[in-house]
Formats: C-alpha cells, structure tokens, sequence
C-alpha cells in the first residue's frame, strides 16, 4: 500500500485555525503516514505537534516558513525543514519576523479604522491567539462583522496588494533568509514556486539557480496551486538541479476553505518524499 505524507501546513501558532496537535490528529484520521508543520514565521507549534505524532505514531519534521523580498507580483516563501527549535539562531531569525508583523500590522488597523471599520488590534490579537498575527486573523474579523462575504473577498478588497488597506511587511532578502535556515540547523526549500509568477522558463530556472547557490535543498513540486502541467515543470526542474522534491496542501484550516489536509489539487505526496529529506538532514547534521 502507499503511504503519504503532508510537508506544508499550518496551525493555530500561526494563520491555520487547527491547534497543532489537532493538524496532527487530523492527519491520522486522513491516513496519512507522516506531517511537517510549517507555520509561518514561527515553530511555536513544533513541540506540541511533535508530541502528538509520536503518540499517534506519525512522522514528523518541524519546519518553518518565511517569505523574503521578491518583486510583485509575486512572492517568494521559503520552507525550512528541520530547523533545531534549541538553536539561538532560530530565536534571533522569528524575533527578527515578528518585528515585521508587529510594524505592519497596526498600520492595516489604522486604516481600517479610517475606512469606517470597527475593528481594533486588541481583537485581531485575541483572533489570531498566539503570537504570529497575519492578515487571515483581521480577514476573519471583516468577515464575521459582515463587511465582507469570504475570506477571498476580504484579501481583495483590502488586505492584498492593490486594496484599500495593504501595507507590506518588512522582509529577510533572499539570501538572508537561506543563511538564517541553514544556520537554524534547517534545509531550505522553495515553496509553491508558482508563486512566483516568473513570466518564462528561463527567469524561473534563474530564480532557483540563485537559490541552489545559497545552499537550497528542494523544490516543493506537488502544491495545491500547481495542476498536473506545473507539477510536471517542477519535478523535472528538481531533477535537473538535484533538489529534492517536496510536497504538501498548505492545509490552513477554515481559513483556507477548500484546502483539505493530506491533498493538493487531487494529488497526494508520497512517503518517500519525507523520507529523503529526513536522511538528508541527518546527513547534513553528521557533516556538520
Ligand atoms: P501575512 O503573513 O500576514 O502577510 O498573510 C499572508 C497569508 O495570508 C498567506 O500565508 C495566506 O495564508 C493568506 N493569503 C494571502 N493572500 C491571500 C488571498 N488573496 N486570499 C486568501 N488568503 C490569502
Ligand atoms: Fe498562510
Ligand atoms: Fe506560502
Ligand atoms: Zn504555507
């Protein structure tokens, strides 16, 4: 029988709506064989995860996300697997991002506030429940209070680039970023490389040539964004540049209605995918 895993996830320590130990029970109840928990900007939710899935007998790999400075369109989020929650460097790398939400984060406020919304920071904080606050927890509250129809709706109206109250967070450069992972005790991947939104071949195979440069691990080729044709561009793309290939449904919960955990646009990602980057990062460890 096949196994499958999830490698991109979210909880409740960051914009998911699932405590971790919930993404994990969930997990098992999908079949899954194994998980990685990628929040963004923190591991608040790697140790409690963690714990459940050794109960529940799940693989498990923390991991983190971090979005870097890219030009618009489009956006560059890099996954870090197996990052080492001792490592003070680690601390130093989410102090550093929490900064930039805690900058950003009252001027969307403010301007909602000016638009005529009722909302303050005190119930955003209280929405999002732990200490990484996006733009998902304030597009909750717009849509609980009627002033929008969908989280979708709330993202393009206000809070994406173009709408009425987007303001951009101060982000790590992309090699800033990479060194951060790497000293983390981490193995950065390319997340969701659609994302990207290269305008051809040649200017995505530029992208990740830099990447590989800085020391990039892998290329996350099943996303729930990609359709069979990406999917099918990212493996060889992988292949030919010696990455290994990632997968997972950026599963965020409810805040992602349509994303269901375990499942990317109808693939699934197989075992053997988690299992390479395990043995990779022992072998990283062991040379040290
Ligand atoms: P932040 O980290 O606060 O900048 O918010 C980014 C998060 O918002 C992403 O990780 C997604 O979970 C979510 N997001 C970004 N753009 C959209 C969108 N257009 N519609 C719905 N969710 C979005
Ligand atoms: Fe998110
Ligand atoms: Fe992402
Ligand atoms: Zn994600």
């Amino acid at each position: 029988m096949p196994q499958f895993v999830d490698l991109h996830c979210h909880s409740t320590a960051s914009d998911g709506t699932f405590a971790p130990a919930d993404v994990v029970r969930l997990a098992r109840d999908s079949g899954l064989a194994g998980l990685a928990l990628t929040d963004h900007d923190t591991i608040g939710g790697v140790a409690e995860a963690a714990a459940e899935a050794e109960k529940l007998g799940l693989a498990f790999l923390p991991g983190i996300e971090i979005s870097c400075e890219y030009p618009h369109p489009g956006t560059m989020h890099i996954l870090g697997y197996g990052v080492d929650p001792e490592n003070p460097a680690l601390r130093d790398l989410t102090t550093a991002l929490l900064a930039g939400r805690d900058d950003r984060n009252p001027k969307i406020i403010k301007r909602l506030q000016e638009l005529g919304v009722a909302i303050t920071m005190a119930e955003v904080e209280a929405e999002a429940g732990g200490t990484v606050i996006g733009r998902p927890h304030i597009a909750a509250i717009l849509l609980r209070k009627g002033y929008v129809g969908s989280i979708k709706a709330a993202f393009n109206e206000y809070l994406a680039p173009g709408g009425k109250a987007y303001f951009d967070k101060e982000r790590l450069s992309m090699a800033e970023a990479m060194r951060r992972i790497r000293q983390s005790g981490g193995m950065p991947v390319l997340a969701h490389p659609v994302q990207l939104r290269t305008t051809n071949d040649a200017e995505l195979e530029r992208v990740v040539k830099d990447l590989v440069d800085l020391g990039l691990v892998g290329l996350e080729t099943i996303h729930s964004d990609h359709d069979a044709a990406l999917v099918e561009k990212y493996t060889r793309l992988a292949e030919r540049f010696g990455l290994l290939k990632t997968g997972g449904s950026d599963f965020h919960g409810t805040n992602k209605k349509d994303i269901r955990l375990g499942t990317a646009n109808g693939r699934q990602v197989p075992l053997a995918f988690m299992e390479a980057l395990m043995k990779r990062h022992q072998e990283l460890r062991r040379a040290g």
